[in-house]
């Protein structure tokens, strides 16, 4: 996912041709980037004198598309310097995309209003990956630059995810014969299909978005399938399939930083890292923290190697530039990088020091497992810098002192902590609590509240030590960001000013536990792709949920409820379309698309999953192992899947093992619809019989708490499964009730009329 994930920014012009919108890239690479990649990446982006000649028509025909182009011209890059060189088609033709996935179709037809494509093209641009032998060529004839309408467009159009599309040019070594990229556009907006063997046998079809809905330009994944062995297109991918394509494994990697006063990284700044490239691997992408800037990268030690970065631009400060090395043809096996750069990685307001990018990890290379993590900050003296992991060593030298971290678990992404602090410290389950603020953040709330924060980390460590099993750490930091945003790294958790201020968000000690749950849900166990995502935030917000619940009261957490489904049936801003019908939860960071970048993601995975779990652990006490069954499963989970990637089915699976019961059917329709059932119940009480009856308007089976109480201490609980078409249910009665009410606890997701 992360392919289409970055974008750029650009100035937005009318123009009189068919596109409402001119792309203008203010995109520009960082300075020292080496020209063997600077040509390339040009190639790719930048139109290039072609050869022009004539076609009598051909067709492209690939895993749920089919181009047919009749007599035209076509165009042939002819740069002979880059690596990158594609076919331009002006002419008639037909296009078409369908897939039999029902939910892919529902994602298309949320971009075009169709659930498959049928359209003509007058132009298209073809870029083949792999060697395409399908394709046409074009005689040597004279070169030309002039004539083609919508070219320079699709040229443009290479520079939102432009590193990783020059990371697919490079590494051609890994690439099916058939790999493609064919550009066309389509009401306003440029398109691609791609077929990519190297990412996963992925088959997609995306959209460029685009402002003025959003600031940046980045690709929709309108549909991404996989071809299984067998070729046929498939939402899952086996745990095989993607061991099966990563080229590479991190073993150990090390940060050593020199920092300045306003955390600026100085010369002697750099990251090492020992990998094992599983095949041989041309071109390697690493995701930067903005502000860094890439002055040397290094082969075991010895060998220079050539590199591009994009510069950091203030206008688009919201990117994470990206850095593509190039490996000697044919390496493979063991090896070690060495990146030197500088970096403003921090950023001083009001005196307070943080970080500019508390997401980013200087700089990143994916890689899901994990590996070794060792951290190192020199600093000027009177400052800190707390790593993940355990301070290994703390020396002073001078006027400079050396903070060493090591991190022994495996980790998958991490931050680190800077400024001169004033430290709160609990103690629980054995791990020291540190709450680390800038000393100088001393308004009275902060103060008052930075003891409360480490009251309600301590207090949720005691609760999920219980649920999930210890965590392997001895300590936990927690320390402030300047931005918004709430991250859980292993063992340290960043939380916003807001957070400690108690302002902005209405809920901040949900936040503060969502965040702590992140220890186990993400850092002990990860999820295996993203169409698993959602096992990570729905499990920290249902976490989240339980401390809610059992600190606060039942109150408290329907009040959180039912402001997650105000969020669900609130309009968008660009479809004037309820968040919870732009897709189902399995689509995880698909859902963050430029139709609405802001809401959908987080209402549906975080909060429609959350409440996915609620539900089914409410039924749990229905079942023969009871509740323990369904807290047993989780603590199964994060024991069983420690140290290797999780899948939605490694959840159904433990469920299943704990709680004996099928709950196939529930996880199926509740991850893979969008809708939120209207549902009418009614219950009659008639002697020692209790009749409920119900209707709705979903294909789903919801099961519904029917709570039955006479005064405060009889209560009896039935569960009512409500069918589609309706259903009606008859229990025996306990005791005679005064009060008979429908899911008390609200833990069904459902619209009750
Ligand atoms: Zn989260």
């Amino acid at each position: 996912m992360k392919k289409f994930a970055e974008a750029a920014f650009l100035i937005a012009c009318l123009s009189s041709s068919v596109f409402a919108l001119d792309m203008t890239w203010n995109r520009s690479l960082q300075k020292g980037s080496s020209m063997e990649l600077v040509r390339p990446y040009k190639a790719l982006t930048e139109p290039q004198p072609m050869r022009k000649g004539e076609t009598a028509g051909f067709t492209v025909d690939r895993p749920g598309f089919k181009l047919v182009l009749g007599p035209g011209a076509l165009f042939a890059e002819a740069d002979d310097s880059g690596a990158v060189k594609g076919l331009y088609y002006e002419g008639a033709g037909t296009l078409s995309f369908s897939v039999s996935d029902a939910i892919e179709r529902e994602h298309l037809k949320l971009f075009v209003g169709q659930e498959a494509l049928s359209t003509s093209v007058e132009s298209v641009y073809i870029l083949p990956l792999g060697a395409c032998a399908d394709l046409p060529t074009v005689p040597a004839g004279d070169l030309s630059m002039l004539g083609q309408a919508d070219y320079t467009r699709f040229k443009n159009a290479f520079h939102a995810g432009g590193m990783a599309w020059l990371e697919s040019a490079l590494n051609r070594g890994l690439r099916g014969n058939q790999d493609i990229a064919v550009l066309f556009r389509m009401e306003g907006s440029v398109w691609a299909y791609g077929l990519d063997s190297a990412g996963g046998e992925e088959v997609s079809l995306s959209r460029l978005g685009h402002p003025p809905h959003v600031e940046s330009w980045w690709w929709d994944a309108a549909v991404s399938l996989h071809r299984d062995r067998v070729g046929n297109l498939t939402p899952l991918q086996t745990r095989a399939e993607v061991e099966a394509k990563l080229p590479v494994d991190i073993q150990r990697f090390d940060v050593n930083l020199v920092l300045d006063g306003s955390g600026n990284a100085l010369v002697g700044t750099g990251a090492s890292i020992a990998l094992k490239l599983l095949r041989p691997v041309r071109a390697l992408t690493f995701s930067c923290s903005p502000r860094l800037e890439v002055s040397r990268v290094t082969l075991n030690g010895t060998m220079d190697l050539p590199f591009v970065k994009e510069e950091f631009s203030k206008k688009a400060f919201f990117e994470e530039p990206y850095l593509v090395v190039l490996l000697p043809q044919g390496t493979a096996g063991d090896i070690r990088l060495d990146i030197a750069y500088t970096a403003e990685l921090c950023l001083s307001e009001m005196g307070v020091v943080a970080l500019y990018d508390d997401s980013g990890w200087y700089p990143n290379l994916s890689d899901a497992d994990g590996f070794q993590f060792g951290f190192k900050a020199t600093v000027p003296k009177g400052y800190e810098a707390i790593g993940v992991g355990e301070l290994q060593d703390r020396k002073v030298d001078g006027d400079r002192e050396t903070f060493s971290y090591e991190m022994k678990e495996k980790v998958r992404i991490a931050s680190f902590l800077y400024g001169k602090f004033k430290h709160t410290k609990r103690s629980a389950e054995g791990i020291e609590v540190d709450v680390a603020l800038p000393d100088n953040a001393n308004t009275i709330t902060i103060s008052q509240n930075r003891d409360k924060v480490a009251d309600e980390i301590a207090d949720a460590l005691k609760r999920y030590t219980k649920m999930f099993g210890p965590i392997p750490y001895k300590n936990l930091h927690a320390g402030l960001t300047l931005g918004y945003t709430n991250l859980g790294f292993p063992s340290m958790i960043m939380l916003s000013w807001d957070v400690f201020e108690r302002s902005g968000s209405s809920w901040p000690e949900q936040i503060v536990a969502h965040e702590t749950a992140h220890q186990w849900w993400y850092n002990q166990v990860a999820p295996l792709t993203y169409r698993d995502a959602w096992i990570s935030e729905s499990m920290a917000e249902y976490a989240s949920l339980v401390c809610l619940r059992d600190r606060e009261g039942m109150d408290t957490m329907k009040k959180y409820l039912s402001h997650d489904l105000n969020t669900f049936t609130k309009l968008s801003d660009v479809l004037k379309k309820p968040y919870v019908e732009f897709g189902p939860v399995c689509l995880g960071s698909r859902l963050y698309t430029t139709l609405d970048p802001d809401q959908a993601y987080q209402t549906i995975v975080y909060y429609k999953g959350a409440w996915t779990l609620l539900n089914l652990a409410k039924m749990a006490s229905f079942t023969p192992a009871g509740a323990a069954g369904f807290d047993d499963a989780l603590k199964d989970m994060i024991a069983t899947c420690k140290g290797k990637l999780m899948s939605s089915q490694d959840v159904q699976d433990a469920f299943e093992r704990h709680m004996k019961v099928k709950v196939d059917w529930y996880f199926k329709q509740w991850l893979q619809s969008s809708v939120i059932p209207k549902v009418k119940v009614t219950t009659k009480v008639d002697g020692d019989k209790l009749t409920v009856e119900g209707t709705q308007d979903s294909s789903l089976t919801l099961p519904i708490p029917i709570e039955t109480a006479e005064g405060k201490k009889k209560i009896r609980e039935y569960l009512f499964f409500l069918k589609p078409g309706g259903s009606k249910q008859e229990f025996p009665l306990a005791f005679k009730p005064t009060i008979v009410a429908v899911d008390a606890d609200k833990t069904c997701l459902a619209d009750y009329k």
